[in-house]
């Protein structure tokens, strides 16, 4: 962990800053191993503290490794005891994330410290997109709890059951193997609500001939995982195969040309070409794919603006979709690894198309 507060402290320069304080969840539990959602990090170039309230004073104490000082602010709260901190450690410029601190605890901070308070942009976030092999194995235990909840699915995929019920069984499916909890909501959407790539699960009724898409993922040890499978309630009819085999093309070739020190543009090219040349253009209208860890929507991405190069030790779903109004969608996502030479599919459930 030390290591970390090293690197945390490696980006004062740019930050313009002679310390942070962390708000986003997911640093502070990086930086500190603290995993409660209460709590902030004030790091200094001489020490670091991590500030929570009675309530959480064992967990953090517990789960606070190294150099950092667990600080209970339950008699002061939080402007207070930052203020008190930056005065004796001398700080003149404090960082703070713009991302995840609300206006109103900004406007407090800002009265109560008399250090100048500093925007800074995701730059903390960047510390975790290269995942250790530690980190790799939860997501692989993660992603591995859904693939075991899309086997158990299958059976209960039948006309009469509805959209609300699938998505619960999802979610107590990978309970039952052990993750936590969701990553996100279970997207489950049949018929002509699967044209809509995000759709809430519903009352409807799943029919003979429906697609369903199942995006859904778990939480396990604090890791995220992702899938998508779109499946056929019995005999899929010609459109629905063209769509379906187009996805399962363009997600293939996106895959084989996932490496580190390509761009996520240029993977989500491969993808889009492919379903633009078939016509289908302006059906995937999304990014190909994000990357995915303590969160699940992390940096970098794959999508028609990324510039940034992927490296190895990097997770990135792979996730193209074909979304036909009054008809019905597709997608098809794995969630991989980049390897020194390409990538490792974390996924193994089926991608050809399941009729049931
Ligand atoms: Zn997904
Ligand atoms: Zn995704």
């Amino acid at each position: 962990m030390s290591d970390v507060l090293a690197r945390v402290r490696e980006m004062f320069p740019i930050m313009k800053a002679d310390a942070v304080l962390v708000s986003d969840h997911a640093n502070v539990r990086y930086i500190s191993g603290y995993t409660n959602d209460t709590g902030v990090l004030l790091v200094t170039k001489e020490a670091a503290f991590l500030l929570t309230d009675f309530r959480f004073l064992f967990q953090a104490q517990e789960e606070v490794k190294g150099l950092i000082q667990v600080v209970d602010i339950s008699s002061v709260g939080y402007p207070a005891m930052v203020a008190e901190l930056c005065k004796t450690y001398g700080i003149s410029k404090l960082a703070f994330e713009r991302e995840t601190v609300t206006y109103r605890e900004f406007e407090e901070y800002r009265d109560a410290v008399s250090a100048v308070l500093v925007p800074i942009p995701k730059y903390l976030s960047e510390l975790r997109w290269i995942k250790t092999p530690e980190e790799i194995e939860k997501l692989r235990t993660a992603e591995h709890i859904g693939d075991l909840a899309f086997s158990e699915i299958l059976p209960h995929l039948k006309p009469g059951v509805t959209e609300l019920e699938i998505a619960a069984k999802l979610t107590y499916f990978m309970q039952m193997h052990g993750a936590s909890g969701n990553s996100f909501p279970p997207i489950v959407a049949s018929g002509i609500n699967s044209s809509m790539p995000h759709a809430m699960p519903s009352g409807r009724k799943l029919e003979k001939g429906d697609f369903v898409t199942m995006d859904f993922g778990c939480v396990y040890q604090g890791y995220c995982s992702d899938m998508t499978r779109t499946v056929v309630l019995g005999k899929a009819d010609p459109k629905q195969k063209e769509i379906y085999d187009l996805v399962y093309r363009a997600q293939t070739e996106a895959l084989a040309a996932l490496r580190p020190g390509k761009t996520g543009m240029e993977v989500d090219a491969v993808a889009r070409n492919i379903i633009a040349e078939a016509g289908y253009g302006d059906c995937f209208g999304h990014g190909l794919g994000h990357s995915v860890g303590l969160e699940i929507h992390e940096d970098p991405n794959c999508n028609t603006r990324e510039t940034r190069i992927l490296k190895e030790g990097m997770i990135m779903t792979v996730e193209p979709g074909i979304y036909v109004k009054d008809f019905g969608g597709v997608r098809i996502e794995d969630m991989v690894v980049l390897t020194a030479d390409g990538y490792e599919n974390l996924a193994f459930s089926e991608k050809k198309l399941i009729e049931l």
